[in-house]
This record gives structure tokens, C-alpha cells and sequence, in this order.
């Protein structure tokens, strides 16, 4: 009698101790949503279907540029894309799937990239790509990875100096979808602007005197003007242009992987690593 009461005592015990582990549960399922963003565990709950279907196709799909020197290039002989966006988008697959060779690279230019990623084609866009209040309405972005501002570029000997030069009689070239063409058009009001599919058109029309003057972010120019010696970008930079990495909507753990690995780049000095090797120049502090 004795110890039957005993064990229905145990009995009790075990029961309310799976109550409470039950209710805990219940609880960590309400912060889960906050909780999922933050680490690895996600991979388990509701908030990280995106990060789940990365992990189960074992790859990076990620949206690069493949005309745009220093940030992203494809050589045609070796057919190997190189740049700063690349090694990025590398350290992000490192980072989520353990091996920054599990990456699928591909194309999008400045106009296909946002489309390219609603679409369900890409998990990212690592591609020279500002951060604004109009595409933070289409996608959500990563904290800034670096720091670019509009500048413009034209054949040496130019009578063009600077934006102060630049009037509604220039004729200015530049690509589909990018900040840049709006930018110059509120600068310069009634200014003409030839836009291209791609900077690597751009770049060819200006070769050709189809236009005065390239524009678009200062770093993409110098990796133009490094191209060739008849080319110099000239003035300073008249707009900010910070860029983020873009991702679908909604897809906050993606956004959380990002993010944590930039942190990580910074704190290991990776990212100054990565910045000096395209960039030429450590990053300002
Ligand atoms: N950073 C600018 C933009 O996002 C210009 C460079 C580009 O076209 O990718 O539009």
C-alpha cells in the first residue's frame, strides 16, 4: 500500500514535469519567430522554410554580376566569375551550407536582378546593388557591405570635370534599372540618357563617342577606367550608394545568415582582406 502511494507520488512528479516542459515548449514556439532568425537551430521551425530548402538543395543560388570588373566578372576563357561580390556571396555559402564551393552563380544585371529574385530564380542578389527606399518595398536587404557613391566617367581630354559640368546639352550613358539614371536625371534636369542592358554596353557606347560621359557608382567606373588608359573617372561623388544584399521578402532568416556573416567577416578581418584584393585600398574606418 505503502509504495503503490509512493509511486503514484513519482507518478504526479512525472506528469507535472512534462506539463512544464510541454508549456515551455508552447512558449518557445510563440518567440519563435525571433528566436528562428537567430541561429542555427532555425533550420528546425516554422520561420525557416528558406534556409531549409538552401540546405536540402545544397547550394547557393546567388544573383551576380558577370560585366562589371572588380565585383563581378566573367572571364570568357576560363569562364570563371571573380570579384568582391563573389567572394562575398562565397563566405555566405561557407557560412550556411559549410562550403563556399556549394554556390551556383548567375547572371542578373541591373534590371533583371529584382525580378530574378521574386521570381524564385535566385536566393540572392550580391550585385553593386544601393540600398533605397523604392526597392525596400520590392525586397528586403542585408546591413551595408560596402560603401559606393555616383560618379562619372569619360574619354581623357574631356571638357567634362565634374557634375558641375554636366548640362541638359550632355549626352550621358547608362544602365537599365540602376540608381544612377534617375540620380543624374534629378541633378541635371532635362539631361539625355541613352540606357543599356548592362554596363558592358554602356562602357562600348562610350568607346564608340555614342555619349559624353558613363555614370554610375565611382568603384564600378575605376574597374572600367582600369580597363582602359584612354578612360579616367573624373569629380567627386554626388550621391551615396550603399550596398546591400537583397532577398525575398519575408525570408528574415536568410536575412539573419547574411548579416551574421558579415560580422563574422569583420571581425576576422576577412572583409578587409577581400575589400584590399578588388579595391586596391583598405576600407575607411
Ligand atoms: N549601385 C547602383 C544601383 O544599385 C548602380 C550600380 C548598378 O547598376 O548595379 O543601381
Amino acid at each position: 500500500m505503502n509504495k503503490s502511494k509512493k509511486s503514484f507520488k513519482w507518478l504526479g512528479a512525472l506528469v507535472l514535469a512534462a506539463m512544464l516542459v510541454i508549456s515551455g515548449c508552447g512558449n518557445n514556439n510563440a518567440g519563435g519567430k525571433n528566436a528562428a532568425a537567430g541561429g542555427n537551430n532555425a533550420a528546425a521551425s516554422g520561420d525557416s522554410e528558406a534556409i531549409a530548402k538552401i540546405k536540402e538543395r545544397g547550394k547557393l543560388l546567388v544573383g551576380v554580376k558577370y560585366d562589371t570588373r572588380l565585383f563581378g566578372l566573367k572571364d570568357p576563357a576560363s569562364g570563371n566569375v571573380e570579384g568582391f561580390d563573389i567572394d562575398i556571396s562565397k563566405a555566405i555559402a561557407k557560412h550556411i551550407l559549410g562550403d563556399e564551393n556549394a554556390i551556383e552563380l548567375k547572371e542578373v544585371t541591373s534590371k533583371t536582378r529584382i525580378p530574378m529574385l521574386n521570381n524564385g530564380e535566385i536566393d540572392m542578389v550580391v550585385a553593386t546593388m544601393t540600398i533605397t527606399e523604392d526597392r525596400k518595398k520590392e525586397v528586403d536587404f542585408s546591413d551595408v557591405y560596402f560603401q559606393a557613391g555616383q560618379s562619372l566617367l569619360v574619354k581623357k581630354g574631356s571638357p567634362i570635370k565634374g557634375l558641375e559640368d554636366v548640362t541638359k546639352d550632355t549626352k550621358i550613358l547608362g544602365s537599365k534599372g540602376a540608381t544612377s539614371i534617375k540620380n543624374i536625371k534629378e541633378k541635371v534636369p532635362g539631361v539625355t540618357v541613352l540606357e543599356f542592358d548592362n554596363y558592358q554596353d554602356a562602357f562600348s557606347a562610350l568607346k564608340a563617342g555614342q555619349g559624353d560621359a558613363l555614370t554610375t557608382d565611382d568603384a564600378i567606373l575605376y574597374g572600367m577606367a582600369s580597363q582602359d588608359p584612354d578612360f579616367e573617372v573624373v569629380g567627386e561623388p554626388f550621391t551615396d550608394e550603399p550596398y546591400g544584399i537583397a532577398i525575398q521578402k519575408g525570408n528574415s532568416d536568410v536575412v539573419q545568415a547574411v548579416n551574421d556573416t558579415l560580422a563574422e567577416l569583420k571581425e576576422s578581418g576577412d572583409y578587409d582582406a577581400i575589400y584590399t584584393k578588388w579595391i586596391g585600398k583598405a576600407p575607411a574606418k
